[in-house]
C-alpha cells in the first residue's frame, strides 16, 4: 500500500491551496472529498468585490484544481472519510473506499449550517440557505420562483443576491421567532448590530454612506428607527422587525405567516401578515465541521466569534496531536480567501517538517501567516466581529497546552 507524505481531507479552497503549497515543495499529496466535484463551498460563491470585479467561485475552484493537478496532486472525489487512527508512521485514514496511509494528515473539512427549527419547517419546499446556493449556483436548478428567507445575516444577504441573479424573487429577508435556539438571531437589536458591519455590501452609495453614519449610532437607536418595511439591499427588503411565526402549506410550502416585533423581539399584537411563496430558505448561520478532529483526539475550545467548537491549533496550523494539521473553516468560519491563505500556511508548515533541507521555509511560513492576517483584515464577508482577537486566544491556548507534559499514547 502506498504511504503518502500528506493526505488532505477536503478539496475546498483551504485543502486545495495546502495541496498546492506542499506539492510545490516536492511532497507526494493526495486529497479526498466526499462531494462529486472539486472546490468545496467555493463552488456556490458569486459576488461582486468593491473593485467591481466578480468573485466567481467556480472559476476560482477550477484554477486551483488545474494548478494542483499540474503539480501531480492526486484528487479523489465521491469518497467519505469516517475514521482516523494514529500509527507510528503517521495515520491510517478510513474512507468509504478503503483505507489510506499517510505520514501527515490535514483536516480541511470546512463548515456546516446550523439548523433553525421554526413551526412548519418540515414541509416540502423548506430548505437551508446553503442548499438554495448549491441548487442555483452549482447545479443550475432554481429551487422555486419566489421565496422568503428566514434569518438576516451575512450569508443570507450574500446568497439572496445570488438567488436574485438566478431569476428568483426574494420577497423579503426576515428573522426567526424568539426562542432558546434562535438566540440572537431572533432579537432585532442583535441582528442590527451584526448588519451594521455589512453596509459595505450595499449596492447603492446612499446605503453605504448610511452604513458609515450608522457607526456613530448605537444598535438600539438604529433598531428603534429601523422602518418596519425594511431597508433594501440588492432590491431585497431586509425586515429585522418582522419575525416568522409559521411556514404554511400542506403537501408543499404556500406561504409564511409573519408578525411585526419590537426591538427586543416581542410580538406586536394584530400585526400578522401572510406572504405567499413557493419555497422558504432558513439561514441559521454556520459552524465549523470538526468531527474528524474530535475522532483524532485533538483538544477543542469553544470560541463564539469563530462559530463554535474549534480544534486548538497554532498560527502555523499545527494541532496538539502529532502529524495532524487543520486549515480553513474547520478552524473558524471565515471567507474563502482566508481559507485559501490558511491552506498555504498549512501546506508550507507540513512541507517544512517533512523536508530534509528546510532552506528558507521559516521565512516563507512567516510571509504566509502575514498574508492570512492581511486577507482577514480586508475580507469583504466577515461572519463575526473580533475574529483576530479570537484567533489569538486559540493560538495562546495551543502554546499553553504545548508546555503541559502529555501522557504517552501508545500507537499501533
Ligand atoms: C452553506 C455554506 C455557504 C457558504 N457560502 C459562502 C459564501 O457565499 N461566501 C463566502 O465567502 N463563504 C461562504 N461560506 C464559507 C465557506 O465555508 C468558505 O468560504 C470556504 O469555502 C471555506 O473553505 P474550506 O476549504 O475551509 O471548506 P469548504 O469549502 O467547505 O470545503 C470543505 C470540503 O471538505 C469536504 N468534507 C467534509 N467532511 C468530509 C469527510 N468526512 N470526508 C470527505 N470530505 C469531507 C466537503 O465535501 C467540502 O468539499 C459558506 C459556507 C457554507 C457551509
Amino acid at each position: 500500500m502506498k504511504l503518502w507524505n500528506l493526505l488532505i481531507i477536503g478539496a475546498g479552497p483551504a485543502g486545495l491551496n495546502a495541496a498546492i503549497a506542499a506539492a510545490e515543495h516536492g511532497l507526494d499529496v493526495k486529497v479526498i472529498d466526499e462531494f462529486t466535484k472539486v472546490g468545496g463551498r467555493l463552488l456556490g460563491q458569486l459576488h461582486q468585490e468593491p473593485s467591481g470585479e466578480w468573485w466567481n467561485g467556480i472559476e476560482k475552484a477550477d484554477a486551483l484544481h488545474q494548478r494542483a493537478s499540474h503539480l501531480g496532486v492526486r484528487i479523489e472525489c465521491g469518497t467519505s472519510v469516517h475514521d482516523l487512527e494514529q500509527t507510528n508512521f503517521g495515520w491510517k485514514v478510513y474512507t468509504s473506499k478503503g483505507m489510506v496511509e499517510t505520514n501527515k494528515l490535514l483536516l480541511a473539512t470546512g463548515a456546516t449550517e446550523v439548523p433553525q427549527p421554526i413551526p412548519g419547517w418540515t414541509i416540502p419546499g423548506v430548505i437551508s440557505i446553503g442548499a438554495a446556493q448549491v441548487m442555483g449556483n452549482v447545479h443550475r436548478v432554481k429551487p422555486g420562483n419566489s421565496c422568503v428567507i428566514i434569518g438576516a445575516n451575512v450569508l443570507s444577504i450574500a446568497i439572496a443576491n445570488e438567488l436574485r441573479l438566478c431569476g428568483i424573487k426574494v420577497k423579503e429577508i426576515i428573522i426567526p421567532p424568539t426562542s432558546e435556539l434562535a438566540k440572537d438571531a431572533g432579537n432585532p437589536e442583535k441582528v442590527m448590530e451584526s448588519l451594521m458591519r455589512l453596509t459595505h455590501l450595499a449596492p447603492s452609495a446612499i446605503l453605504r454612506l448610511a452604513g458609515k453614519l450608522a457607526k456613530f449610532v448605537s444598535p438600539s437607536l438604529a433598531t428603534k428607527f429601523y422602518p418596519k418595511s425594511g431597508f433594501k439591499i440588492f432590491d431585497i427588503p431586509i425586515k429585522i422587525k418582522t419575525a416568522a411565526m409559521e411556514i404554511i402549506g400542506d403537501q408543499k410550502v404556500t406561504a409564511v405567516k409573519t408578525v411585526n416585533v419590537k426591538s427586543n423581539g416581542d410580538r406586536i399584537p394584530n400585526s400578522e401578515k401572510t406572504t405567499e411563496v413557493d419555497f422558504v430558505c432558513i439561514a441559521g448561520g454556520l459552524a465549523p465541521l470538526p468531527e474528524l478532529a474530535a475522532v483524532s483526539g485533538c483538544s477543542f475550545k469553544y470560541v463564539r466569534e469563530l462559530g463554535g467548537h474549534v480544534p486548538i491549533h497554532s498560527e502555523q496550523m499545527k494541532t496538539n496531536v502529532p502529524n495532524l494539521y487543520v486549515a480553513g473553516n474547520i478552524t473558524g468560519v471565515e471567507s474563502a480567501k482566508v481559507a485559501m491563505a490558511q491552506g498555504r500556511v498549512a501546506g508550507l508548515t507540513i512541507a517544512s517538517e517533512i523536508m530534509d533541507n528546510k532552506g528558507d521555509m521559516d521565512t516563507l511560513i512567516d510571509k504566509a501567516m502575514e498574508q492570512v492576517r492581511k486577507v482577514r483584515a480586508e475580507a469583504l464577508i466577515q461572519f463575526q466581529p473580533n475574529i483576530p482577537e479570537a484567533r489569538d486566544k486559540v493560538y495562546q491556548q495551543f502554546e499553553i497546552d504545548e508546555k503541559i507534559e502529555k501522557p504517552k499514547v501508545s500507537v499501533s
